[in-house]
């Protein structure tokens, strides 16, 4: 067989193609014995070909995940079909750094893979072929989208003032605990709580210095909570908190303790001390509440004896409780 210039030319520039482009290409024998190791694997490795070639692949890169990707040629080799692995189910098959300059933040660089079976001419499959694709950009593209996706969630589940959850959230999550307590006849206490004489605060200090009482009751609130606790902003300055595997005791021992921190300690608004007091309505789950929304009515009726009890007090549905 001869072969003229044109045919030299042309498989020339096939090999210069194969040099040059933006995919990692790598030919392996039975034996994971490097074949072909184009310019993209020595750019990104720092492993030249003629070092390589004909070497074991595993002794170059020993943290490969060899079983795994034994196994992956393998049935190549056996179906005599393609293989795909996105960076989704493997971020990536070599470890190297990152060198885009717009997704610069992404650790390492995130890889696709194809492992294509290379049949000769006796349509034995002996060779197979890796490639290795560059989808860093996607994969950065990808995961900003969802982490802003999950932060306008946060914020649309949330009130912005305080951060605890908003009335529509905290109402959603008031229903599920309710239909919990009904089917498996557990312990759920629900509090609602007020601000007292808070339209004084704002006529005297102003609004911003409302905001600041709001604030911190709130935090007040949160850090007396357990985990499971659901607190959120009802109204203006009224809070309430479904207290899920609770005791009618345990949770009025809670109210007292943010009763008692927030009569004790004045805001500090940088311009006045504003010292204020909370009221609170305590009801716990009951058989006979046949909706959600009897349940807060209770809560609220409690609340509102609290505030006619002379405020900055706890009270139980019908039996008020008044600690010291
Ligand atoms: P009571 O002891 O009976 O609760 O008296 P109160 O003055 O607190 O009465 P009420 O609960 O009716 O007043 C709530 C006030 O809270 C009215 C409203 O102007 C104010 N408010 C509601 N939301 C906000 C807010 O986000 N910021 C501020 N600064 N004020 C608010
Ligand atoms: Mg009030
Ligand atoms: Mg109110």
């Amino acid at each position: 067989m001869t072969v003229n210039q044109d045919d030299m030319l042309e498989f020339h520039w096939l090999m210069d193609m194969l040099e040059t482009v933006e995919v990692g290409l790598i030919v392996l024998d039975s034996e994971f014995r490097v074949h072909v190791w184009n310019g993209f694997m020595e750019n990104h490795s720092g492993v030249t070909a003629s070092r390589i070639k004909e070497r074991d692949l595993f002794a170059f890169f020993p943290d490969l995940p060899e079983t795994w990707l034994r196994r992956k040629v393998k049935s190549v080799r056996m179906l005599k079909t393609r293989a795909f692995t996105t960076w989704e189910q493997r971020p990536y098959l070599f470890h190297f750094r990152n060198t885009r300059p717009i997704t610069g933040t992404a650790p390492y660089m995130y890889q696709n893979l194809t492992i294509s079976p290379l049949t000769s001419t006796d349509g034995e499959v002996r060779m197979v072929c890796l490639m290795v694709y560059d989808v860093t950009d996607v994969a950065a593209g990808n995961m900003a989208l969802e982490q802003a996706n999950e932060q306008l969630l946060r914020l649309s589940e949330t009130d912005r003032l305080t951060g605890l959850l908003n009335r529509g959230t905290w109402e959603n999550l008031l229903k599920a605990d309710y239909e919990r307590c009904r089917r498996y006849g557990s312990d759920s206490v629900l509090v609602m709580f007020d601000i007292d004489h808070f339209k004084a605060v704002n006529d005297t200090h102003g609004h911003v210095a409302g905001d600041d009482v709001i604030r911190r009751t709130s935090e007040v609130l949160l850090s007396n909570l357990r985990h499971a606790d659901l607190a959120g902003r009802y109204g203006g300055e009224e809070f309430a908190i479904v207290l899920p595997e609770t005791t009618v005791s345990g949770a009025v021992a809670m109210c007292e303790r943010i009763r008692k921190v927030i009569a004790a300690t004045p805001v500090d608004t940088g311009t006045a001390q504003i010292n204020y007091t909370i009221s609170l309505g305590v009801a716990p789950m009951s058989k006979d509440i046949e909706t959600p929304t009897q349940w807060i009515e209770r809560a609220d009726a409690a609340l509102y004896q609290a505030k006619e009890g002379g405020r900055n007090q706890t009270c139980v549905t019908d039996v008020p409780s008044r600690a010291q």
